[in-house]
């Protein structure tokens, strides 16, 4: 109802900013100003009247008065969440932060660290649903308080205590870090402080939450992670927020969990691609917020990785981040020998050379386990005309169908189209074949090679949710499976300690590709992949099949370790003037039409032109690699700059000019800011 300026007893009324949930491009960038009879401390959680709707709201701010804004026109609070506490000013200084730096408004970012059901419920809702967290914490870790920590590890914890600046934690698979982390833990727990601990997929890393939850029985965990229902996590928030838990453990969003009290912040496998979100307009980077939040609450952070980020890597190199080495394998474990297989002068079968299934029977004789790494998923990535030169192209998109002979299907990886698998070529009727492998189909040739030995397979297909992947590791620990073939899920995590050989398919798909981290990818996959050998007290073997042994990156990495690649990749980055010698950002933009992509982003290069560029770059437009995809052409814009500050200068001018652009409502566009792939 609309209050009538004599209603209003100005000196009742509070008046308060609040940061509304607004849908992107709103044109609601800032808080907005509403009254309220009652007082209400910044951080409080709102529902506000917005339009026609009524949003959650964060309260930002108080205020003397009403502003520029005349007090008749300011609208009133509905109601305030009382069951949850105000958000603290550091948790409102990290989403002002991040708004500021991966230019997207403060309420679009709020709301995306916040449980999505506080958004819907109403107050009323929320205050009979505030009960209960449990995380599953099953575990067969017994406690180790008593084992004795390695050198390395020692010397890595006094660092810990007595450096202030952020810590690079570099060890092998095996090398010790989750001991680290634990006993860095304790410490925390003891002086009353809270730890946060960010890994890069629950449901991949279900041992890391198990030795938390064994190592200290005592303590409340919270696990927030994607695969939560609504009601799970808001619970796993909730116990977050008001203090329960002690130690919380996340992916992505978690960094921006409101843990009170906090002492440490841990990122586990911090090279891993999936702390960035990739996907929809707010694309950040949890690995780079997680070192931002430290640094601005005063808190010691530490970075785990058998495969450093080339990024990190150079930080330590410039002494932002404290380097600190696990060189040594703990307990009997020896380091796995690495070896090249070229392939060109080896019969093949399906894929795999006579030397690897050699190697397979021989290992598999003396009572071991094998690995077969492949990185594609489905029987083979495509069909093809043994006449005509067809090739399973979905309709949607410039790909190839891949092959699915159990399903009896084609399916596209990139929009998820499926048809029946045809018998005989559709354009001209003769026969068709399958093209290359998939896991599908090395599992298949394996099961023929090897009849009788149990065979387990591990990608994206087979795991749709967390119970299958829990079955897939307990084949494979109990010994029911005594191969294992996998996409790059098999890297994560797993310790199956009668694992002795691993044998790394189609490892030359990174060496020419266009995109300037595929190398650093293809590294950080046969390194982790390699780790899974050899756990236990058997020495591991590495088999890496390829067609150009000489190439200097395998060369490198096989000679001198991960640590002389990223040597020779960072000197790569550096004359090519690519990150971390430089600062990218990109504007992609998509629309049915190629044409209304491309206008669009030209618009926004000659807007960005217009303004005062100053040492950034604009390079393009260019159509996306693969430009069609889901009936969507995909095109970007890049943006360099040889330092960050000139970069964010141009995008705080230069976005709020693209969103008034006509042409910008007519496609999708996002801007990612030190963006991960580039197309
Ligand atoms: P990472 O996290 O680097 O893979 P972990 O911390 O998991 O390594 O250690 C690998 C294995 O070695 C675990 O079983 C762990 O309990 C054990 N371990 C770790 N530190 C020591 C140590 N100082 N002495 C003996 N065993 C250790
Ligand atoms: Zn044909
Ligand atoms: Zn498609």
């Amino acid at each position: 109802a609309q209050v009538k300026p004599e209603q209003i007893n100005t000196n009742m009324i509070f008046w308060l900013r609040i940061v509304v949930a607004a849908p992107a491009h709103s044109g609601i960038g800032g808080p907005l100003t509403y009254r309220s009879e009652l007082p209400l401390a910044p951080g409080q959680l709102v529902r506000v009247p917005l339009g026609r709707r009524e949003v959650l709201g964060v309260v930002w701010e108080t205020l003397q008065d009403s502003g520029d804004l005349p007090p008749e026109q300011a609208r009133a609070v509905l109601g305030a969440l009382e069951a949850v506490p105000p958000l603290n000013a550091s948790w409102r200084s990290l989403v002002a932060f991040t708004a500021g730096y991966y230019q997207r408004s403060l309420g679009e970012v709020a709301l995306a660290a916040l449980p999505p059901q506080l958004r819907e419920l109403t107050a009323v809702q929320l205050a009979r649903r505030l009960k209960r967290p449990q995380a599953d914490t099953s575990s067969a870790e017994t406690p180790q308080e008593g084992l004795t920590l390695s050198p390395e590890q020692t010397a890595a914890l006094l660092q810990l205590s007595t450096d202030a600046r952020p810590a690079l934690l570099f060890g092998s698979t095996g090398s010790g870090k989750t001991e680290v982390y634990l006993r860095l833990t304790a410490r925390q727990l003891a002086r009353q402080r809270r730890v946060l601990v960010l890994v890069p997929e629950i449901g991949l890393t279900p041992q890391l939450v198990g030795r938390f939850a064994t190592r200290f029985p005592q303590a409340t965990l919270a696990v927030l992670h994607s695969g939560l229902t609504d009601t799970e996590r808001l619970a796993a928030w909730r116990s977050t927020h008001s203090g329960s838990a002690d130690i919380v453990i996340g992916t992505r969003s978690a960094v921006f969990a409101p843990v009170r009290q906090l002492g440490l912040v841990i990122v586990d496998e911090e090279h891993d691609s999936s702390f960035k979100q990739q996907e929809g307009g707010f694309r950040y980077s949890a690995r780079d917020l997680a070192l931002v939040r430290a640094q601005r609450e005063g808190l010691p952070i530490v970075l785990g990785s058998a495969t450093p980020s080339l990024e990190s890597l150079h930080n330590a190199a410039t002494g932002r981040l404290t380097r600190l080495s696990l060189p040594q394998r703990t307990a009997a474990a020896q380091p796995p020998t690495l070896r090249l297989l070229d392939v060109r002068g080896e019969s093949m079968h399906a894929g795999l050379s006579t030397t690897a299934l050699r190697g397979i029977e021989r290992h598999l004789a003396a009572d071991g386990q094998v690995l077969v790494y492949i990185n594609r998923r489905g029987y083979a990535p495509t069909l093809a005309c043994t006449a005509c030169g067809w090739l399973a192209p979905c309709l949607a998109c410039d790909a190839r169908m891949t092959v699915y002979r159990q399903a009896d299907r084609l399916r596209c990886h990139h929009c998820g189209a499926e048809r029946a698998l045809p018998r005989q070529c559709p354009q001209c009727g003769y026969a068709v074949k399958t093209v290359g492998q998939g896991t599908e189909r090395i599992e298949e040739v394996l099961g023929e090679t090897f009849p009788g030995v149990g065979i387990a397979r591990l990608d994206r297909d087979v795991i749709r949710r967390n119970e299958d992947l829990h079955a897939v590791v307990a084949s494979v620990a109990s010994g029911a499976a005594r191969i294992l073939v996998g996409t790059q899920m098999v890297a994560k995590g797993h310790d199956f300690p009668a694992l002795t050989l691993v044998i790394v398919l189609n490892a030359d798909h990174g060496l020419f590709s266009t995109d300037f981290r595929a190398a650093e990818r293809l590294a950080q996959t046969i390194v982790q992949v390699a780790g899974r050998a050899g756990r236990a007290e058997r020495a591991g073997e590495v088999l890496i099949q390829t067609e150009f042994p000489e190439h200097p990156l395998l060369r490198s990495l096989l000679e001198g370790g991960y640590d002389a690649f990223a040597a020779a990749a960072l000197e790569e980055r550096h004359s090519a003037a690519w990150p971390p010698f430089s600062r990218l950002a990109a504007l992609r933009a998509s629309a049915p039409q190629a044409q209304t992509t491309l206008e669009f982003l030209q618009a926004a290069r000659e807007a960005g032109e217009a303004l005062d560029a100053g040492r950034v770059r604009l390079l393009g437009p260019a159509p996306a690699a693969m430009a069609r995809r889901a009936d969507r052409h995909h095109a970007q814009l890049l943006l360099e700059s040889g330092e960050r500050a000139s970069l964010h200068r141009f995008l705080q001018q230069w976005v709020p000019v693209i969103e008034t652009l006509p042409t910008a409502r007519r496609v999708r566009w996002a801007l990612d800011v030190d963006p991960l792939e580039l197309f």
